[in-house]
């Protein structure tokens, strides 16, 4: 499928820096990928073309088929899409644990660009980690978040309290160097601890910083559910910060999450397309999956009761005296999320495997107090069946949804959510067609977060390109193994070079930080 020509290539390097078209275009490419159907990442329909890739820029998409490059490809039967952009994920520590880390979970979907920093921040040391990343190299680009939660973290602990004003402003500070570092934005996680130990004003003085940057407010919201302020209050609270901060938001991995709040995703599709008519810039990306994941404690322990430290949960869930109003509002959770069956650990953990309702069983205790059990035992994280499929459907038809993976360890969504997103909304009910898909998960995510130069096949952007094989682009991964790669992506170029060539993953190490950019995009 691939040939080198080696012809001695000539390249006009105003038009692989800026991206200008004929008459400038290179009489030869680094690249040229042929034959293929194109789709560019806007909601246009497919065309026959020819891409030329010079250096890391696509430089034309109207090249002679027979033109000179250094490598060709025949995209004969296949798909062009731009590589797509992953805007919510949790591998931070694939990322900085693993030196040189390929991503190729991300890669074998034909992800290019990963964001992390994601729900509030895990990433200590950020800058410096990331300057790491900088020089080890990586398989995707990686775009990040400033967290709320790392920076209340770093400020003041684990408190349940809101800050004195000295506290505020190292927030600020905090929020302020990671923008000028090139955070694409805040990131909240509203429903964790410690972000939920802060109040809207909290969370809207931050966002304002970010608005200075042009950043964009991304956050998990306070309750997909009925824990707090329910899924409808947490969707309001979100637009309010958006709106009164002055900034776009982005709600990550929108759903109806529990049997209290089935059925409102007409609700939320209303509160948010209001919130779009008056001006306010709201998108929300989604995951195709019925179940959510997370660790014991965050889907069971009230949040008081995880307050300070861990010693303080442990010594608060030993209290005899606290015993019965802990149990009680556990109690209440699990019913919210299906009961003790719709909880299967997927986590590293004996209990790998089986569902809370089966380990409370051989344990022989109730699944709360079998709950508690488990998260001494190392609070494995589940996967929670929670959601219903119309709302699933009802959500991704929405033009303002993208898609994303959540993708954390132990979750197959992490290996499998873009095929499977594929298999499900275009193939197996379609809910949209090819081009949309596409779409919301590269062109969308582009444009929502500025990147300017990537997200769409164009001439001048970074050559961040997947070529698909539809009769075998699909999910393998599942909950009994979650860790299966996806199959069908037969090329994906990061930056211009081969990440995954005939199928295979290349040692390229060819990602970059991706960095906010403060220019509007045209497109
Ligand atoms: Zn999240």
């Amino acid at each position: 499928m691939m040939r080198n020509t080696w012809k001695k290539s000539i390249w006009f390097i105003s038009a692989a820096l800026f991206g200008c078209s004929s008459p400038d275009a290179p009489l030869s490419y680094d690249v040229l990928i042929v034959n293929g159907t194109v789709y560019d990442g806007t909601t246009n329909e497919p065309r026959q073309s020819n891409i030329g890739i010079a250096g890391d820029r696509i430089v034309s998409l109207t090249a002679d088929a027979d033109a000179a490059a250094s490598t060709i490809i025949d995209a004969s039967g296949l798909i062009v899409v731009p590589g797509f952009i992953d805007p919510h994920t949790h591998a931070e520590a694939d990322i900085f644990d693993t030196p040189g880390n390929r991503n190729v979970n991300f890669l074998a979907q034909g992800v290019s660009t990963v964001f992390i920093g994601n729900d509030g921040g895990v990433i200590d040391d950020r800058i410096g980690q990331l300057e790491t990343l900088r020089t080890q190299g990586i398989g995707t680009n990686v775009g990040w978040f400033s967290g709320h939660g790392t920076a209340r973290e770093a400020v003041m602990g684990l408190e349940n309290r809101a800050p004195n004003e000295e506290e505020l402003e190292a927030l600020r500070d905090f929020v302020d160097d990671d923008m000028r570092a090139g955070a694409l934005g805040l990131s909240t996680g509203l429903f964790y601890r410690p972000g939920s130990y802060a109040d809207t004003e909290e969370v809207i003085e931050l966002a304002r910083v970010a608005a200075r940057y042009n950043g964009v407010y991304d956050s998990h919201l306070r309750d997909e559910s009925s824990y707090n302020i329910g899924l409808l209050g947490a969707v309001s609270e979100a637009i309010e910060v958006g709106e009164t901060a002055g900034l776009p938001v982005h709600i990550a991995h929108l759903k109806a999450l529990g049997r209290d709040v089935w059925g409102q995703s007409g609700d939320i599709i209303g509160l948010i397309s209001a919130a779009r008519e008056r001006g306010v810039d709201v998108t929300a990306d989604q995951y195709p999956w019925r179940a959510s994941g997370t660790r014991f404690n965050n889907a069971l322990i009230p949040r008081w009761v995880m307050a300070d430290s861990e010693e303080a949960m442990y010594e608060r869930l030993a209290n005899a005296d606290l015993s019965d109003g802990i149990r009680e509002e556990m109690e209440a959770n699990l019913w919210r999320r299906g009961g003790a069956e719709s909880l299967l650990v997927t986590g590293d953990s004996e209990w790998r495997g089986m569902t809370l309702g089966q380990i409370a069983t051989e344990m022989g205790m109730s699944p709360t107090d079998a709950a508690i059990e488990v998260v001494r035992g190392g609070n494995p994280s589940i996967a929670s069946f929670n959601m219903n499929p119309d709302d699933i459907s009802a959500i991704a038809i929405q033009p303002w949804v993208m898609t994303g993976s959540d993708g954390s360890t132990g979750h197959p969504r992490k290996y499998a959510s873009y095929p499977k997103a594929y298999r499900d909304f275009v193939v197996d009910s379609s809910l949209m067609p090819m081009e949309k898909f596409v779409h919301r998960s590269s062109g969308l995510v582009a444009d929502t977060f500025g990147l300017c130069d990537r997200g769409y096949l164009a001439e001048g952007r970074k050559a961040d390109i997947a070529v698909l094989d539809l009769n075998t682009y699909r999910p393998v991964a599942d909950f009994q193994n979650p860790t299966e790669l996806a199959t069908g992506v037969v090329h994906l170029f990061v930056n211009g070079a081969a990440a995954i060539s005939d199928g295979e993953v290349t040692t390229g190490l060819s990602g970059e930080l991706v960095h906010r950019q403060n220019l509007q995009c045209s497109q």
